[in-house]
């Protein structure tokens, strides 16, 4: 079953950064600022990947999971484990998952993709409701 809803993806943007700075067009330092609850959700609730840091190539990067929504309350915007998500898309109806990767190593931390998930985005998937059964011919007859 598909979760996930209006998914936005940011690879390129991701790409046009990492561009400018290997031409130097903009400096390390100003990609590489992980904030310390960044680096903190990605060590306790981070996914890892298979995938080297592009910058320092050090460290595999990290995929934290934000999760925004009216109905999270006082959580809204807390990073959760990606196992948790399955469980949210079956107790809310609708929240924002923002994907984020982050190095622990050198900071490096880029919005990689955004999406819909939750009960509401799940019923979106259903074709129209079929309002239409029989003909609306029937409606006047009997009145002749
Ligand atoms: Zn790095």
């Amino acid at each position: 079953m598909r979760t996930q809803r209006q998914v936005v993806d940011y690879s390129l943007q991701k790409r046009a950064v990492l561009r400018d700075v290997r031409n130097g067009r903009i400096s390390p330092l100003e990609v590489c600022d992980a904030s310390p609850y960044l680096k903190n959700a990605a060590t306790f609730h981070g996914e890892p990947t298979d995938e080297r840091c592009p910058i320092c190539r050090r460290e595999n990067l990290t995929l934290v999971h934000y999760v925004y929504g009216d109905e999270l309350k006082q959580s809204a915007g807390q990073a959760h484990k990606a196992a948790e998500l399955p469980v949210l898309a079956m107790t809310l109806r609708e929240c924002q998952v923002f994907v984020v990767e982050v190095c622990r190593s050198c900071s490096w931390n880029h919005l990689i993709e955004r999406y819909a998930l939750g009960r509401d985005a799940l019923v979106d998937d259903e074709p129209p409701m079929q309002w239409k059964t029989g003909s609306d011919s029937h409606v006047w007859e009997g009145r002749r």
